[in-house]
């Protein structure tokens, strides 16, 4: 699949003709595959009327709306860069994503403006185009009326950069990955063997866009081979399952915490999910016991995980989909022409079932960090391999586990503690609704300390955590401080921010 990546995508677009590709979950707008394929077409000549040349980076600032699409592949036509931004992000925040991609030209919905207006002072953004509608903006509606031919680039898969995400800035700042035609076509043909994915399929995009997990429903599989896309703009419990049973939803690509409301929330009981026969889960650590009970009250054989990071374009490991009795808690087996090696800190290749951090080497790792030329060679070596920072294991079977990252693990007298494993203890007990493990400081040790949300009516006291966590753990790993807290803090991509109680602490020593 050495093509650009509308190609990949959209090839078989035409033949899908009037099929919908993708479905407003709310008022029920559709788009079919006919009009997704000549709307990416009209907005890529717009775009080259605008001005807007090969290699030019433009920034899609918007929650997830069937239009999503048709701007990117759009863009991508036009033979630029789409450098994808979080949708909850401040005026600063886009401000410092638009400098540092160097993006030309903004779209956005008028919802957003007052934030984009402020972002774009003092960047190389000459324009903003909205979505929908605005007084005194330009439209995308007047791209889609461009009378212009379709430009003729000469895409170069192996170097022309189609998409620039940025990753979680779940362990420091966010950083501008380079994802070249060739890295997300191949990583579609890797992805392929893994999942069955029929055309009659319906899939609820609940996962933002931006993210590359969430993108990768719109870059991957389900539009390649003419299923339909149900487009949600925000992960809403009730509004969620009420989608999963009036569009009689068949897969969901979800995070952890989808994963946790569907095994522990009341509303589940009142809605049909009959029609609902995969659910993925990845973007952070699934605990095997809750992936389980998740599992059996949907009545399905087993939640999918897969794994990957912005990095890998993004996959790298995936459950597939007719193994009768994949081991819960793994996610999944090594893609096709894709490398793996888990390496000590010797530097050497550790044994079986033994603990490694995950390298990858295969065609889906970046190009590189944009304008971070050090941090790109800190993590991709010299061989082609990338160090994910990310502790797994093998097993027999030759799945993945993954344990945790190393930057998190807490260091508790010369023992390493997994913060993910402690958490997993937490959410297996029925008085806890939520739950987060940090490492802190406590008479010059680094010890964990578990943040917890209560179920709601429940009576909890820090010792009755201790307790149930220091029933099920080896000595060294058990939870030393306890504080209960409304909700654990998570990016939009479903991540415990970790980070972020690290500074709440901070701040209350100070
Ligand atoms: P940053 O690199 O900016 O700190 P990030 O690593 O969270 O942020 P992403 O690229 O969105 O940015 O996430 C990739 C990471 O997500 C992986 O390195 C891994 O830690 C985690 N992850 C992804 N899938 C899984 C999974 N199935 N189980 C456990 N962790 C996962
Ligand atoms: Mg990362």
């Amino acid at each position: 699949l050495d093509v650009p990546i509308h190609d990949a995508v959209l090839g078989r677009a035409p033949e899908y003709g009037d099929r919908p590709a993708m479905v407003d979950g709310i008022t029920g707008k559709e788009l079919s595959y006919a009009q997704l394929d000549a709307m990416t077409r009209r907005v890529a000549a717009g775009l080259a009327e605008l001005g807007i040349r090969h290699g030019d980076v433009i920034a899609l600032y918007s929650p997830n709306t069937i239009l999503y699409p048709v701007v990117f592949y759009g863009a991508t036509r036009a033979g630029a860069t789409v450098t994808t931004v979080n949708a909850l992000y401040t005026a600063d925040e886009l401000h410092k994503q638009l400098v540092d991609s160097k993006a030309k030209l903004l779209v956005t919905i008028s919802l957003f403006l007052p934030v984009a207006t402020a972002a774009i002072e003092g960047t190389d953004v000459t324009e903003i185009f909205v979505c929908d509608s605005a007084e005194g903006y330009r439209s995308v509606m007047e791209l889609l009326a461009s009378t212009g031919p379709e430009p003729e680039v000469s895409i170069d898969p192996a170097n022309d950069v189609a998409v620039l995400p940025y990753s979680s800035g779940t362990t420091g700042v966010a950083k501008g990955v380079m994802l070249t035609h060739r890295n997300i076509a191949t990583n579609i043909a890797q992805a392929e063997p893994m999942i069955t994915l029929g055309e009659d399929e319906r899939i609820i995009a609940i996962l933002p866009f931006f993210h590359i997990y969430g993108l990768s429903v719109l870059m991957n599989l389900p539009l390649r081979l003419g299923a339909t896309v149900v487009v949600l703009p925000k992960f809403e419990l009730q509004q969620f399952l009420t989608t999963l049973d009036q569009q009689r939803i068949t897969r969901a690509f979800v995070a952890p915490p989808v994963v946790l409301a569907l095994a522990k929330h009341p509303a589940v009981d009142g809605v049909d999910l009959s029609a609902l026969k995969h659910v993925t889960s990845a973007a952070a650590p699934l605990d095997g016991e809750l992936a389980e009970a998740c599992a059996k009250r949907l009545g399905l054989h087993a939640v999918l995980q897969a794994y990957g990071m912005t990095e890998l374009s993004p996959g790298t490991h995936a459950v597939p989909q007719d193994d009768p009795e994949p081991p819960p808690g793994a996610v999944g087996k090594l893609f096709p022409s894709t490398e793996m090696r888990l390496v000590g800190a010797d530097g050497n290749d550790v044994g079986d079932d033994e603990t490694g951090e995950i390298w990858i080497r295969g065609p889906q790792v970046m190009k590189g960090y944009f304008g971070r030329l050090a941090e790109t060679d800190a993590t991709v070596d010299r061989d082609g391999w990338l160090h994910t920072g990310d502790i797994g294991r093998m097993d027999a079977r030759g799945y993945l586990y993954v344990v945790d990252r190393v930057k998190e693990l807490i260091k508790y007298h010369g023992y390493q503690v997994p913060p993910a494993e402690l958490e997993a203890v937490l959410l297996t007990d029925d008085r806890i609704a939520d739950a987060a493990v940090i490492g802190v400081q406590a008479d010059g040790n680094e010890v964990p300390k578990a943040f917890v949300v209560p179920m709601p009516g429940v009576e909890l006291t820090a010792d009755d955590v201790i307790e149930y966590v220091a029933a099920r753990v080896a000595p060294y790993k058990k939870i030393r401080q306890v504080e209960f807290i409304d909700a654990v803090p998570k990016a939009a991509s479903g991540k415990i921010l970790r980070r972020e109680l690290r500074a709440r602490e901070a701040a209350a020593r100070e």
